[in-house]
C-alpha cells in the first residue's frame, strides 16, 4: 500500500497548491483595487518610490535622457520623454499592481507595486 499512500500524499500537495494560489489570487484581485505605490528603476537601481495618491509629476533624468513621471487620479504615465521610440509615453497611464512602463533607450522602467504593508491597509481605507 505504499504507493496508493505516497500517490494519495501527491494529491494532497496539490489540492493544498491549488488551494494556495487560489487564496493569492484571491488576494491579488481584492487589492487590485489600491495600486499602492510605483517604483522608478533606472539601469536596475531603484531611483525613486512614489504612493499613486499623491498627485505630482517628477522628472527622470538618465545618462540616456530625460522622462517625465505623472501621477494623477491614482495612476502614473510617462508624460514626457526624449526618447527616440517614445514608446513609455504611448503605454498610457498603469495603475494595478504589476503593470510596468517601460522605456528601453532610457532602461526606465516604472512598476506599480503594493504598498509595504500590501492591501490590507488600502482595504480598510
Ligand atoms: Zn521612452
Amino acid at each position: 500500500m505504499f504507493w496508493f499512500r505516497s500517490h494519495r500524499g501527491d494529491v494532497l500537495l496539490i489540492a493544498a497548491l491549488l488551494t494556495a494560489a487560489g487564496v493569492l489570487a484571491l488576494g491579488l484581485f481584492l487589492t487590485r483595487r489600491d495600486g499602492g505605490s510605483v517604483s522608478v528603476t533606472v539601469a536596475g537601481e531603484t531611483v525613486m518610490e512614489l504612493p499613486l495618491d499623491a498627485d505630482g509629476s517628477f522628472p527622470i533624468d538618465t545618462d540616456g535622457g530625460h522622462n517625465v513621471l505623472v501621477i494623477e487620479d491614482g495612476s502614473a504615465r510617462m508624460s514626457e520623454a526624449d526618447c527616440p521610440d517614445r514608446l513609455c509615453v504611448k503605454t498610457g497611464a498603469i495603475r494595478w499592481a504589476g503593470e510596468s512602463i517601460v522605456c528601453l533607450p532610457h532602461q526606465v522602467v516604472v512598476t506599480v507595486e503594493n504598498g509595504a504593508d500590501g492591501g490590507f491597509d488600502a482595504a480598510s481605507r
